[in-house]
């Protein structure tokens, strides 16, 4: 007899919420100007790149911004710009995106991986460990997924340590710890505008910090020909009188088109946190409905931007796990999942990131054994995501029956 599912999910979970129409118009009008190029403009002219860097830093709350091509050269111009150099340890986390260890390597970093909690935080202990086992002076803190560990025990032990944090918060733009924006609380911090972020533009990125020396130095790194007077959000050109000589430009500037369609997204970014957090709560609730999940909790500290959404399923093998995923995408529910033994899509772990020194991490391996993740469109509605949760429970409880 054939197996038939009943119920099913109809829509994509790659689906985009459109553009703004002042985006439409905005990249209009920088098409027909023909200048493209940040540093193509008229005599007086503030330009779209500058204007955004301007409205970023002010939104974010931080004494300089500087846009650039990705999240990932942010994160590789943040290091170069905070000191790190050819064969220096860089912290990390063990589960993050590949973006991450990637931009280590091309730092010349050698990155030392740091185990995570069952909610997907850095695991402070192994932190402690890991600064005295490797004498490293840099953590890259990846807030993977948005979820953020204590930040001020973190910073406490960073500082005592002498490590200077660079935060990686390509999933935690617009959240905060205790009040406190994420990104404001390392050396410097980057952003993607990468079109899964939470502003869309294909690809983008920023870099954040209040040193007027860093920010200097990341200016000249992301090839700014000496222009860096027409920048939005820098740093005085005294900050630039040694720097300009010693950092080797790597051309990661953002154009005008991108930042033009950015600029309208920026000012209805409080609206769409709002909106994710909906959907978030709804598809929490409806997860912790089966006694076979296991939602990820949040700290009262803590307010997140729930643009995503994992849970764990304990004691699931690989092959349970496998069949979840064919029982969900039998309902039109797209999960990933990240233990599988090769990478796939979004979700390599660091067993594949082969061009860095291995490491024992069992605590880690453990948790992203049955670890599940989900995207939470914006375009869905709190209904389709209650219903989304439903069909995974029903999903989960036929491979464990
Ligand atoms: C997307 C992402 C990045 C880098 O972003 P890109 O703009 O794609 O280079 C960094 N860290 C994490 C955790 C990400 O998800």
């Amino acid at each position: 007899m054939e197996d038939i599912v009943a119920r099913k999910f109809t829509q994509v979970f790659t689906q985009q919420a459109p553009l703004p129409a002042e985006s439409m118009q905005a990249a209009m009008s920088v098409l027909e100007s023909g200048r493209l190029h940040r540093y193509n403009l008229l005599p007086g002219e503030t330009g779209e790149v500058a204007a955004l860097e301007a409205e970023y830093r002010d939104w974010q709350g931080s004494a300089y911004c500087l846009a650039l091509t990705s999240g990932g050269q942010a994160l590789q111009i943040a290091m170069r710009a905070c000191g790190v150099t050819p064969g220096d340890v860089v912290l990390t986390n063990a589960f993050t995106l590949a973006p991450v260890p990637g931009a280590i390597a091309a730092a010349g970093g050698r990155a030392a991986l740091v185990e995570i909690t069952e909610d997907l935080r850095l695991d402070l202990g192994d932190l402690g460990e890991k600064i005295a086992a490797t004498g490293a002076r840099f953590l890259l803190l990846s807030h993977m997924r948005g979820h953020l560990c204590d930040m001020e025990a973190l910073m406490r032990i960073c500082d005592r340590a002498g490590v200077t944090v660079i935060e990686d918060c390509a999933h935690t733009m617009g959240a905060r710890w205790n009040g406190r924006r994420s990104g404001n609380f390392g050396k410097a911090a980057c952003f993607s505008t990468q079109t899964y972020k939470h502003m869309n533009s294909g690809e983008g990125g920023f870099l954040t910090t209040d040193d007027a020396g860093i920010a200097a130095r990341a200016t000249i790194l992301s090839g700014s020909y000496m222009l860096y007077e027409r920048h939005g959000a820098g740093p005085a050109p005294e900050a630039f009188a040694e720097t300009r000589y010693q950092m080797p430009n790597c051309s990661a500037r953002m154009d005008s088109l991108r930042a033009a369609i950015l600029r309208p997204q920026l000012a209805r970014l409080d609206g769409s946190i709002s909106a994710w957090n909906a959907l978030y709560a709804v598809t929490d609730r409806g997860l912790a409905a089966s006694n076979r999940i296991r939602t990820i909790t949040r700290p009262a500290a803590e307010t997140p931007v729930g643009s995503s959404i994992q849970f764990r399923l304990p004691g699931f093998s690989a092959a349970q796990c496998e069949a979840v995923l064919a029982a969900a995408d039998a309902r039109g529910v797209e999960l990933k999942w990240f233990g599988a033994a090769e990478p796939r899509g979004f979700t390599s772990n660091h067993q594949s990131w082969r061009y860095m020194d291995r490491h024992a991490l069992p605590h880690t391996d453990r948790v992203l054994s049955a670890l599940f993740d989900m995207r939470l469109p914006l375009p869905f509605s709190e209904q389709d995501c209650a219903f989304v949760a439903e069909l995974i429970c029903e999903a989960v409880d036929e491979v464990a029956s």
